[in-house]
Formats: C-alpha cells, structure tokens, sequence
C-alpha cells in the first residue's frame, strides 16, 4: 500500500510518502480502508518527537473509511461497513477500564501514536476501536473523534446546558469550532475568543454569540462586560499555560473550567482565592470514550454539528498538511484523502 511515513523525527519534511507493507488482521483486528484521515496537533507532536514512536511510523488518529478484512474471531463488525476509528487503545483489564473509562487506562495510547495509524491506505485496529458512521460521511466523519468527540466529552462532564455562558478559546480551531458548535446544541449562550479580528465571522457562522478577539483587547475585561459583570460560567481551554489564569479570572462565581490540554506552555499562575472563595470547579478532560464519539456522529447525522473541512489534500501532500496546521491560521480541520 502506499503510506507516510518517518524514519526520523524532525521538521514536516521528514514524512515521506511511500510503500509500505499492507496491515494483516490478528485475531480480534479488522482493517479499514482509509477514506479521509484528519490531521491533529498530536500528529505534529508525534512528528517532531515530542512523543516518541517506533520508527519507520505512520501517524494519524482520526481515521475513517471501510472494513476490509477481518481476523479470527471478530464478531461484531463485517467487512463494508463505513466506521471512524476510536483513538483510544486500552488494555480492557485494569480497574479505569473496568470502570468504563478507557481514557485513564493505565497502558493507554492512541491509533497514529503506538501504533501505526491513517496516513496510509490501510490501517489495521483492534475490532473495539471502530465504531459506525451511519449516515454521516465519511469526510466529516473522519474530522469528528478527535475534536468533537474531545469537546463533547468535556462539555458534558461540565453539564452545559440553557442559561450557560461558555467561553470558548481558539475558537475558530478545530477543537474550538467543535466546542462552539456542540454549546450551542445543548442550548447555551457561546463567547467565542480567538486571536485576530478575521476569525470573527468564520466563529458567527458557526453560531457564536458573540466574539472577544482577545490579541487586541483584554479578555477577562470583555468577557465581564459581556456578561453584566458575572463572568462566563463555563470556560473551555485547550490552550494551556498562556491562558489558564485568566481563565480562572473569567469565570463567574461557581464557574467550571473545562481543560483539556494546551498547545502553550504546562504552567500558570492562578489566584488560588477565587478557586476556593467562589467555589470554582477545574475539570480535566483527556480524550473521549466511545459513547462521545457516538454521540457526536448521530447529532452530525440529524444536520447539528458540521465539521467545516477547511483543506483537503492529498496523502502524499502530508508536508503541506502539517506546516497549514502548525501554520496556526487553520479554521476548522484539514484532512488528507489517499
Ligand atoms: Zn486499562
């Protein structure tokens, strides 16, 4: 099959697009034929070796397509049946898995990251790790397990619903413009921040309230006018340690904050008063279970979630695919197509 891959980490040039040897299905695997892989900030990571691979690697976590071949004993899923891939790889045994939360697995790790993943024709995934994509497409699809199923994961546990304020950073990304959209389907009132005034109007077409270009004015200042002076009573970061603490200093009084991971540095400073003294609640989120996903995939199928595809390239365009990501003018997700 053809396939990217790296035999080094480093710069986007080291991913080469190639042959490679087809997967073959062991017992309990299936393979997909790869419609669409998005590209996530993971794959960068991955790339760059932040987080080590076995090399040569094929990266990509959010996959979609067909099953193809099946091994011994898989029960549950017959070939020509259109899925996304879950990400999460769990060993099933410990107590967080017995406990329905493969996302905290104690030997946790992700299609694309320990184990070969979608920039390829073929990949090959445990059965547990696919899941139906009904009538949803499967371009959209593949933009949905990462992103949507992340923001919904934490926007539930965060219970958002009408009368909320959410605040949302780096709106416009991929991760952002899910959480958007999904606050505005559990029916709450959305704060849209994003760093340059030209994002605003991809934010409102998503259906933001309103907009806080938080690179000219001072978020925590907008976001109290914005709310006669309560704060937002959700915050949603994944920008990490740049933005943390006045996360915390836009919250209203028992305010949640929703973090769940950063693309700035891990530390910040927090006045630690106003967690205690208005009993603000810090809620973190790493990656999504299953029922996420699914959840998601059925309010994409009933028209009230749209990934917006901002590029689509193909395969063999990776390179190009990971320096429009880390470019940081993305707006929505960029998707490779073998
Ligand atoms: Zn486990």
């Amino acid at each position: 099959m053809k396939a990217v891959r790296y035999h080094k980490s480093g710069a986007p040039d080291v991913l080469t697009y190639e042959d490679a040897p087809d997967p073959r299905p062991g017992p309990g695997e299936v393979v997909v034929r790869v419609a669409a892989c998005a590209v996530n900030r993971l794959d960068i990571w991955a790339r760059s070796g932040r987080y080590p691979t076995q090399l040569p690697h094929i990266l990509g976590t959010d996959v979609s397509g067909e099953v193809v071949d099946a091994g011994t004993g898989v029960v549950g899923v017959e070939k020509g049946t259109h899925v996304v891939v879950y990400p999460v790889i769990s060993d099933g045994t410990c107590q967080f898995c017995l406990k329905g939360m493969p996302n905290l697995c104690l030997r946790r790790g992700f299609v694309g990251i320990a184990t070969d993943g979608g920039y390829a024709e073929l990949v090959k995934v445990p059965e547990a790790n696919v899941i139906p994509t009904g009538t949803v497409e499967p371009k959209m699809a593949a933009a949905m397990p990462v992103d949507f199923g992340t923001a919904w994961s934490g926007l539930a546990k965060a219970k958002v619903g009408a009368g909320d304020v959410v605040l949302v950073w780096g709106a416009a990304g991929g991760l952002g413009h899910a959480a958007v959209q999904i606050s505005k389907s559990l029916g709450a009132e959305v704060i849209a921040g994003v760093n340059g005034a030209t994002k605003a109007g991809f934010v409102k077409s998503l259906g933001a309230d309103h907009v806080i270009d938080y690179g000219s004015v001072d978020i925590v200042e907008a976001t109290k006018s914005l709310t006669g002076g309560l704060g937002a009573s959700v915050v949603f970061d994944h920008v990490g340690g740049e933005t943390w603490g006045k996360s915390v200093d836009c919250l209203a009084r028992g305010g949640r904050l929703v973090s769940l991971g950063l693309t700035s540095g891990p530390k910040s400073e927090v006045d630690v008063r106003r967690v205690y003294s208005d009993e603000l609640k810090i809620m973190g989120v790493y990656g999504q279970s299953k029922a996420d996903i699914a959840n998601v995939l059925k309010l994409a199928a009933d028209g009230k979630l749209t990934p917006s595809i901002y590029k689509e390239l193909p395969l063999s365009s990776a390179k190009e695919a990971h320096e429009v990501v880390e470019s940081r003018g993305v707006r929505g997700k960029v998707l490779l197509l073998p």
